[in-house]
């Protein structure tokens, strides 16, 4: 039965939880589908459209890490990885890699639901997969139906590629992306190996923004990549 909070993906190879999970969200009138191995779920992601995905990290086939990292090229869908690791390095890399939440097993299925609110409230505040709303960052507002950016209400020229690496970091605002991520997903795999050039158009940006209107959009995370904050 369809809900305005449409299917959420349960991936889970531990079969018990998976439907224990599945039952509560059902309860709470979400619709929930099950996959139990990480390339089935990767492919059923690609062909469905999933309001959520609650992701397992040790799956068999494909990690849980890895099918975030996948999925993150195609869609900005809330991910919330679930693991029996209470593992830091885990957690800084799921996040890293674009998981919106981490929760660490046996958890509370109160504290699922919650975490799972607040990520479907997230999203909906931010914006929707591809154009749609204007994305913001404090006093710079991009328009994705339009490719253009304003500060202060006035344009600022980009090029493509500049637009392109904005866009990606404000849609995964407050974000550590690896500069390794930014490269696949705004260069493409073409690129792989070449993480300078992100590190140059960083510079592009910055000098079309930070330093004609004074601000800090863009933070370096020395050794790692970007982000950007409010
Ligand atoms: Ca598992």
């Amino acid at each position: 039965m369809p809900t305005d909070n449409g299917t959420i993906l349960i991936v889970e190879d531990e079969w018990k939880i998976a439907r224990f999970i599945q039952m509560e969200l059902a309860h709470e009138g979400y619709t929930a589908v099950i996959e139990t191995n990480g390339r089935r779920a990767l492919d059923r992601i690609m062909q469905e459209s999933f309001s959520l995905i609650l992701l397992d990290v040790m799956l068999p086939d494909l990690d849980g890490l890895e099918v975030c990292r996948r999925v993150r090229e195609l869609s900005g869908t809330p991910i919330i990885m679930l693991t029996a690791k209470d593992d830091l390095d885990t957690k800084v890399q799921g996040l890293d890699i674009g998981a919106d939440d981490y929760l660490t097993k046996p958890f509370a299925i109160q504290e699922l639901l919650a975490r799972i609110r607040a990520a479907l409230r997230k999203h909906k505040a931010g914006s929707p997969d591809g154009a749609g709303p204007e994305l913001s960052l404090k006093n710079l507002v991009l328009l994705p139906d339009r490719f253009e950016v304003l500060v202060d209400g006035k344009p600022v020229e980009l090029t493509k590629k500049e637009y392109d690496l904005l866009e990606y970091l404000i849609r995964n605002k407050h974000v550590v992306l690896a500069r390794e991520q930014i490269l696949r997903t705004v260069w493409g795999y073409d690129y792989i190996g070449d993480s300078n050039v992100v590190d140059v158009y960083v510079r592009y940006l910055r000098s079309k923004l930070d330093e004609p209107f004074g601000q800090k959009y863009i933070h370096t995370i020395r050794g790692v990549g970007y982000v950007v904050k409010d």
